[in-house]
């Protein structure tokens, strides 16, 4: 799992978190609670992906404590929230970048391939209202046509089998590892540029054969990319605004 989680050959840890609202400041505002194991404090996060705050309680913090706290800070998270990117929905007129160049997405009724590429235009055909899902399910195509290739040639290099490659809308992870060489990825990294995407898919391949991040694991990322530094510095600057598209 990559980059919060710690280990990555132990499968799927789903988060036990239950999403509601709470009014702040006289928003609405959707949160997320989430009991940690790790946790020893109270904290809070606004993880960027969408407009909600996470509360984080240790395992027998009282909630009421937590929402508590929550309140008393709804100031520092209302101006979080207000800082985030904007969204950028898939609808005409669009701005996004694809491979890190800006594009522009443009519905284009009439015959034609479902999506083509023209330039620094996106062309979207068929239905309006169908739009966003018919560019969506595109790029889920493009990322695997992208991906699948990069990851079977750096297993290869480590003759290290890939079994799967899931491409997936992951809220918190660019990817994971589950054991017999199943990788996953998430959709959104065909938007950034080639670099970051062949760091990330470098650090996954690695993970199928060092669990953790140890200086090995890290020296087999590097014979894996050349994109390491550039790759962690881009998704922790810029990874958040890659969760507004769509
Ligand atoms: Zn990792």
């Amino acid at each position: 799992m990559f980059p919060l989680a710690r280990r990555c050959a132990g499968g799927y840890h789903e988060r036990m978190a239950d999403n509601r609202t709470i009014e702040l400041g006289g928003r609405a505002v959707a949160l997320v609670v989430r009991r940690s194991k790790r946790a020893r404090r109270l904290a809070l996060r606004i993880p960027g992906h969408d407009d909600s705050v996470e509360l984080v309680l240790p395992m027998r913090a009282p909630e009421a404590d937590g929402l508590a706290f929550l309140r008393s800070r709804s100031s520092w998270v209302l101006d979080r929230l207000d800082r985030l990117p904007p969204r950028v929905p898939f609808a005409d007129g669009a701005e996004l970048p694809l491979g890190g160049v800006p594009h522009r997405l443009r519905w284009h009724p009439g015959d034609g391939p479902p999506v083509a590429i023209d330039g620094h235009d996106i062309l979207v055909a068929g239905r309006q209202e169908h739009m966003a899902r018919r560019f969506r399910d595109w790029l889920h195509t493009e990322a695997r046509r992208r991906i699948t290739p990069l990851a079977r040639d750096k297993a290869a290099m480590i003759a290290a089998p890939v079994t799967r490659i899931t491409i997936r809308d992951q809220k918190s992870r660019w990817g994971s590892c589950a054991p017999g060489g199943r990788l996953s990825f998430n959709w959104r990294l065909v938007l950034a540029p080639p670099p970051v995407l062949d760091y990330v898919v470098a650090h996954e391949v690695a993970h199928l054969s060092e669990p953790n991040h140890s200086p090995a694991f890290w020296r087999l990322v590097d014979r894996l990319t050349e994109g390491r530094e550039t790759g962690r510095d881009w998704l922790r600057r810029h990874g958040p605004q890659l969760h507004r598209y769509g």
